[in-house]
């Protein structure tokens, strides 16, 4: 296992390969907000707080927008420790999702989260922004594009920024190599093919995705792992 070492996506965007179980995590800054997309299953977030705080990264800060792409818990798990540990540092925390996936974290459903296969009970809490496709997500001067892709889950969500880097968080949806699986509760193969086929027309320089390594050739990746 690698050691953690995060990773700059210039200009804005910081990104943590999940350790253990986890999700990849990614901070990206605007002035004194920033999102921070999916949070891992909640063992390691001392970690990954550590090491953000301790390369500078969370300097001047004060407010945090985390955003969760799908309801699975090694996507959602570390959501209120994160919160905890940025509250004691000063830092004002709120949860945005779609409007599925809010849903799920606010009712707590295990069948769908599968916080069982962990070993672990996920706690339900409030999400407070519910999200639709085509919303839009403001973090300080960033906006980003709400892009709904169902097939892994229901809920699943992409987020695009559109700016002088062009960026698609991806989630489970897709990754470097592979797509997310659609075998699991609420994932449909036919509505991933869509989603898929709906990605490819966007502009993206670097595919952030929830496991595993940035994607670079974004359509080049798409058309090799179109199912
Ligand atoms: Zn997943």
């Amino acid at each position: 296992m690698p050691e953690l070492v995060p990773v700059e996506i210039p200009p804005s965007t910081v990104m943590l390969k999940g350790l253990d179980w986890d999700s990849n995590i990614y901070l990206v800054r605007s002035g004194r907000e920033a999102l921070i997309v999916d949070t891992g299953t909640g063992k390691r977030v001392r970690d990954y707080i550590g090491l953000l705080a301790g390369e500078g990264y969370l300097d001047g800060l004060r407010k945090v927008v985390v955003f969760n792409t799908h309801e699975h818990f090694d996507h959602i798990g570390g959501n209120l420790a994160f919160k905890s540990l940025l509250e004691g540092l000063g830092i004002k925390v709120s949860f945005a999702a779609h409007r599925i996936v809010a849903e799920v974290i606010e009712r707590g459903l295990s069948r769908i989260i599968l916080d069982y296969a962990y070993g672990e009970r996920f706690k339900p809490h409030e999400v407070h922004a519910k999200l639709e496709d085509g919303d839009e997500l403001k973090v300080g001067k960033l906006r980003l594009k709400v892009v709904h892709t169902p097939g892994h889950t229901a809920g699943s969500t992409c987020l695009y920024l559109d700016g002088e880097t062009k960026l698609m968080f991806t989630g489970d949806t897709v990754f470097n190599g592979t797509v997310g699986r659609t075998d699991l509760p609420t994932g449909s193969g036919e509505e991933l093919r869509k989603s898929l086929e709906r990605l490819a027309g966007f502009e993206v320089d670097f595919g952030l995705p929830g496991h595993g390594w940035v994607i670079k050739d974004w359509k080049g990746n798409l058309k090799r792992v179109m199912p």
